[in-house]
């Protein structure tokens, strides 16, 4: 039952993953075209750097959203997907469906939540 859920969660990842790169170059062309429309006045050089500095900004939330389904899919296809990276038990299989990128189960998110929080307050302190 778990290996048909995982099979499932595979095959929306690799979808997903495809979507994000789609929508990054999609964003990329419209930059461009944007810069050409309205950049005419801007020496070539600035316009590089300025091109750099937004594509970076465009794509760190995606970047970092691949990176995790990237790790997911390949936890999926070494078979070590759905354990808890902290207690080794098994993350409930309804988690991984809210949350697919999951590394913990849900005990542990709590203790890892918990510990965040400390820490943040703890540096407030000092
Ligand atoms: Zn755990």
């Amino acid at each position: 039952m778990r290996k048909k859920e995982f099979e499932k969660i595979h095959r929306e990842l690799q979808e997903e993953k495809v979507e994000i790169l789609n929508r990054l170059m999609k964003d990329r062309a419209n930059y461009y075209e944007n810069l050409k429309n309205e950049g005419g006045d801007l020496a070539d050089e600035a316009m590089e750097s300025i091109e750099r500095e937004i594509i970076y900004d465009l794509s760190i939330a995606e970047k970092k959203e691949l990176e995790e389904i990237n790790t997911a899919i390949k936890k999926l296809e070494e078979g070590t997907y759905g354990v808890c990276e902290m207690c080794d038990k098994d993350i409930p299989i309804e988690r991984l469906k809210v949350k697919p990128y999951a590394k913990f189960c849900t005990h542990c998110r709590e203790i890892d939540e918990r510990k965040k929080k400390n820490h943040v307050m703890s540096e407030e302190n000092e």
